[in-house]
């Protein structure tokens, strides 16, 4: 029977009572079919949001637009007027903007949202008395928790163990001090940010480990509370869309006295109210691109697609543009420029080398004793003690374990630790036997922080096993074990030569030693193994550099764009696997640690992030530091983490990186991106897909504005010379919105383009226009002007129809508009090399060719049937007609290669 407690009061009750309440075992925990049972009652352990605001609030939204206001003022002025069809006109393709507009953005959000979610968290519990890892949904009240640093805390817990445990509640309190966990129990009327002794659902641990009974669940916990109040919603809010924001509504301030300007004048030539009100609505209309907002949209959730099938998940949509301008990556060593596949190579133990053969993680291989350059075999029956002591603590101290499906061996849990289990069985030393014989009481488990693990063990006395840096270890030790198995004292220069030895061909090296303790120690903590440890040996394991990742940083290289290496690891493997994988500046690979770092002044830590390419035994607190170095000399910074404290550097960072697979809950919770295999080439696709959703916005930019600025000039003068309008503000509305959203669209699709990463990362300072565009944009405006005055005036001198000199103005620019657009597409590239006889880069565009085809269609429509004659005051077109508005095309393919000369960017870029 399960007590509900409506007080919430967990924290008053006793250990005892509050098992017993829940149904449950400090022990065991729940059997599977209690866990059913529960489930029954209380759902998924995941927080329900409602939507802050409601569709109908969201739609609305859609009309909060400067444009959209004059739009719907100008429909309301014609309606006033007596020109209803135009009003409603108007009022309709507002509305169908609105639609599109609140349609992607559902969309965009909703794919944001589901790929965030994919990423599911997962926790350890005890179910019958066994440790799981399940996803943190699938908790139940009376679970038993398991909580180690870097876990997310999955629901709200009453502690029933800890150890060291600190927890950091900033997300439910503010409070951004860890607080220290116990397991006392508390007087009733304790406030929230003090109850010692529970963890609340959404907090993360950030030292130490600890263990809890689940007492409440998704909306039922504390966090569950606050957010039902609270705003779930993917923010599709980036720089880039602010600029754009700004960008509108500059134009707005321009445009608006221009209006005003031309209406003023036309009525000084004797134009009519109604007449001049037509042209200052056509000439606002025209000046503003109504359809990039939607094409920006579409064209960043395009780029976050296309990143999750290149293994990026994009938690926060800034960072798609962040990657479009990388200009440093710094990445992890182990497991993500590395295949974190170790093996054992070699062993120092007892003043003695020995080589270690086989490959994997098979037990297949032999350990041979190197002595005056020959290799002697050794027998299993008689290792030497040294040897013997040395793997073995690699076995004990230990927290993995190798299984075996058909001839393969994988690990469960830390391939390092993998290594140190499958050299032992090469020598007779199994992991099954050793436990039994000398059970674990208790451990320490490892932490970068500590750079070592420890575990206490029953035997006659109680033994002590510690694994960890050289460094770590070394310092704690007082003696070494000799070849005889005879404690000496230490000598610390033959270890540390042996070290540089070791890590120079690029091994990573763990040191091995001991303390033995009285029987009366059940449990160890870091002031045991502060001093007095006997050295056993080291073990020196390759990691090789994943072929990928060597080719992904070349490529980097050749963008542009700096890779440094940021490991914990030791400074001579640091630098062995950056000599082999090119991870160089320009004065080659230099090094830095973090003892060296830790000693510099500003300025100097500033240009150490700047020369060195590699840096060792880093602190996560001199992650940031780099990474605020970096930026301080103006470089757009990616940094990838794991650990529990490498939060605040990938926050710091413009594109903060973690695992998917390794890495922790705090890590991949502060993070802008998270990598799916936790591989260093997805960095560089990313980088690539970010590159080209910035080339593929700046070509809806050089597409769409060239046809506002051809609008708003013929308008203009042909108000100012007094001449009729050759074009409409429906008309208008048609094209910027109809029109370029059907052919605009598809350069969100673009493929990415060859030469992608063959040129510098982009000024991230660089303004949208940059004068190169503007030139371009300017030249086509022109060729459309000319093209859209040109041809109404001739059509209406020609027919006297003015209907049909306006339709015609608009099929011609159009169809040259068709040729504008596949100059610019990848299509245009391939096209030209395919007439060069060069391999084309693309074969097809099947997008680009809907696009077009549709806006043919949508066209013939608009000028042919009857309706649409009426609403957009077009009239239908004959066939010579429909054959003259298709010349223009032939003169635009020289005008459109010209802009592409003088605007190269937007093209090959
Ligand atoms: P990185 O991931 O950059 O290689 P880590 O922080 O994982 O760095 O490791 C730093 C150092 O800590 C390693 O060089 C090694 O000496 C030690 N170490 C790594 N894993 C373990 C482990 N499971 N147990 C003990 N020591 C370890
Ligand atoms: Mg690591």
């Amino acid at each position: 029977m399960i007590v509900q407690f409506h007080s919430r009061s967990y924290h008053a009750l006793t250990d005892h009572e509050i098992v017993k309440s829940l149904g449950s075992s400090a022990e065991s925990g729940l059997t599977p079919e209690e866990v059913a049972r529960r489930y029954e009652q209380h759902g998924w352990n995941e927080l329900q949001f409602k939507p802050a605001k409601p569709a109908w609030l969201r739609f609305l939204v859609q009309f909060h637009q400067p444009l959209l206001y004059i739009l719907l003022l100008a429909g309301a002025v014609k309606a006033f007027l007596g020109s209803w069809t135009n009003a409603w006109v108007i009022w309709g393709v507002t509305l169908i903007n609105a639609i599109i507009g609140y349609v992607q953005e559902a969309k965009a959000e909703g794919a944001i949202a589901s790929l965030a979610k994919a990423v599911t968290t997962e926790t350890t519990v005890l179910r019958e008395g066994q440790p799981l890892r399940i996803p943190s949904r699938d908790l139940v009240p009376g679970d038993l928790v398991v909580l180690t640093s870097g876990d997310k805390v999955p629901a709200d817990l009453r502690l029933l163990r800890v150890r060291t445990l600190q927890i950091d509640e900033s997300a439910l309190t503010g409070e951004s001090v860890p607080v220290e966990k116990s397991v006392q129990v508390l007087p009733e009327d304790t406030p929230l940010a003090e109850r010692r002794n529970m963890a609340y659902a959404g907090s993360f641990v950030t030292f130490g480990q600890g263990q809890g009974i689940v007492v409440a669940t998704a909306n039922a916990t504390e966090m569950g509370q606050i957010s039902r109040s609270m705003e779930n919603r993917v923010s599709l809010t980036t720089p880039l869309t602010r600029k754009f924001e700004q960008f509108s509504r500059t134009l707005l301030y321009i445009i608006l006295p221009l209006a005003t300007f031309t209406f003023a004048v036309g009525l000084g030539q004797g134009g009519s109210w109604i007449d001049m009100f037509e042209a200052a609505v056509a000439l606002a209309v025209s000046a503003i691109p109504e359809g990039l907002p939607a094409v920006v949209t579409i064209t960043l959730a395009i780029g976050v697609n296309r990143m999750a099938n290149r293994n990026a998940i994009i938690r926060k949509l800034p960072a798609v543009e962040a990657l479009g301008s990388a200009t440093v990556i710094c990445s992890d060593k182990t497991g993500t420029l590395t295949e974190n596949q170790m093996t054992v190579q070699a062993i120092h133990a007892g003043g003695q080398p020995y080589r270690v053969s086989g490959g994997g993680y098979s037990p297949k291989g032999d350990i041979t004793q190197v002595s005056n350059g020959k290799e002697i075999g050794l027998d299993a029956a008689e290792l030497p003690p040294a040897l013997a002591q040395c793997l073995t603590a690699g076995v004990l101290c230990n927290d993995s374990q190798l299984k075996q499906t058909g001839t393969d061996w994988t690990v469960v849990g830390d391939p390092t630790e993998g290594a140190l289990i499958a050299v032992a069985e090469k020598a007779g030393l199994s992991q099954a036997g050793l436990s039994t014989d000398t059970p674990r009481m208790d451990a320490i488990p490892f932490e970068s922080e500590y750079q070592y693990m420890a575990t206490l063990h029953e035997a006659q006395p109680h033994i002590i096993y510690v694994k960890g840096s050289v460094e770590a270890l070394l310092r704690r030790c007082t003696q070494m074990l000799d070849a005889q198995g005879q404690a000496i004292a230490l000598n610390s220069t033959l270890i540390k030569q042996e070290v540089d030895d070791m890590a120079g061909q690029g091994l990573r090296v763990l040191a091995f030693a001991q303390k033995t303790v009285s029987i009366q120690q059940h449990a160890i903590d870091h002031e045991d193994i502060a001093t007095d440890l006997v050295f056993l040996g080291l073990q020196g394991m390759i990691d090789p550099p994943r072929p990928e990742a060597i080719a992904a940083v070349h490529a980097c290289q050749s963008a542009g764009i700096q890779v440094k290496m940021i490991t914990g690891d030791h400074i001579a493997t640091a630098r062995a696997i950056a000599q082999r994988m090119g991870i160089q500046t320009s004065s080659g690979v230099v090094a830095f640690a973090g003892q060296q770092l830790a000693q510099m002044n500003e300025l100097e830590i500033h240009n150490a992030a700047v020369e060195g390419s590699v840096f060792a035994r880093v602190a996560p607190a001199q992650k940031l530091q780099l990474v605020e170095a970096l930026q301080a000399r103006g470089n757009i910074v990616a940094m990838t983490g794991d650990g529990v404290n490498d939060a605040p550097a990938l926050k710091q960072a413009d594109i903060g990186i973690a695992m998917g697979k390794g890495g922790t809950e705090v890590a991949r919770e502060s993070a802008d991106m998270l990598l799916t295999d936790d591989n260093f080439a997805s960095i560089k696709a990313a980088v690539e897909e970010g590159r080209t959703v910035y080339q593929n916005l700046r070509k809806a930019i050089a597409f769409l504005l060239p046809v506002n600025g051809g609008e708003s000039i013929t308008i203009l003068i042909s108000v100012l010379l007094a001449r009729e309008l050759p074009i409409l503000s429906l008309q208008v509305l048609w094209l910027n919105m109809i029109n370029s959203i059907t052919m605009t669209v598809p350069l969100a699709f673009e493929p990415r383009s060859q030469g992608l990463m063959q040129h510098p990362p982009r000024n991230p300072n660089e303004p949208l226009l940059t004068q190169k565009l503007l030139r371009r944009i300017v030249a086509v405006s022109s060729f459309n002007w000319v093209l859209i005055f040109g041809m109404f005036e001739w059509a209406q001198s020609t027919t006297g129809n003015i209907a049909v000199a306006r339709t015609m103005a608009i099929q011609s620019l159009v169809a040259a508009r068709i040729i504008y657009l596949i100059s610019i597409s990848q299509l245009g590239t391939s096209l030209i090399a395919y007439v060069r006889r060069q391999t084309p880069s693309i074969t097809t565009a099947p997008i680009l060719m809907v696009g077009i085809v549709a806006a043919v269609v949508l066209q013939v429509v608009f000028s042919q049937w009857q309706v649409m004659n009426t609403l957009f005051e077009t009239a239908p077109l004959t066939w010579n007609q429909w054959v003259i508005c298709l010349l223009p095309m032939v003169p635009m393919v020289p005008w459109a290669m010209f802009a592409n000369a003088i605007d190269p960017p937007c093209r090959q870029r």
